[in-house]
């Protein structure tokens, strides 16, 4: 059990948060809903528990957006830079690895592979969308 902290901070620096101890999952999501938010065809997630997530500066710069209730996507309001996601069904929160650089980032799966633009043929499994765990099919689809 690890209590160490990574820093992490929004695209102009207004917003800072910290994230400690070891991440519930990490992994590659490849659903269009992360593509669109993050602009990128894959992201990196880390999933953590929420109170291993806590913004040291710049709170009230924290906007928050919520399509579904799955999913509170958390942004500075003067950047628009992205911050982390609160899944509040799962009771954890993503926090793109990209997000925290120091973070020692071992993806074990990708999830909604079913909708990859960016094929990765790492010998990882690739779920159809998420673990039976998390609510899904716990269907493996090939590389
Ligand atoms: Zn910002
Ligand atoms: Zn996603």
């Amino acid at each position: 059990m690890s209590d160490k902290s990574y820093k992490a901070s929004c695209f102009c620096g207004a917003v800072e948060f910290t994230v400690t101890g070891e991440a519930a999952a990490t992994g590659y999501c490849h659903c269009g809903s992360c593509r669109q938010w993050a602009a990128a065809p894959v992201n990196g997630f880390t999933l953590w528990a929420p109170s291993a997530v806590k913004v040291t500066k710049g709170a009230d710069h924290v906007g928050v957006f919520n399509k579904s209730e799955q999913s509170y996507r958390k942004f500075c309001k003067t950047c628009g830079g992205h911050l982390f996601t609160e899944h509040p069904p799962w009771n954890l929160v993503d926090v793109y690895s990209a997000m925290i650089p120091d973070f020692p980032f071992d993806p074990q799966v990708h999830v909604h592979y079913v909708s990859t633009v960016l094929p990765m043929k790492d010998g990882k499994p690739k779920f159809h969308d998420v673990p039976k765990e998390m609510g899904g099919s716990g269907q493996l689809l090939p590389e």
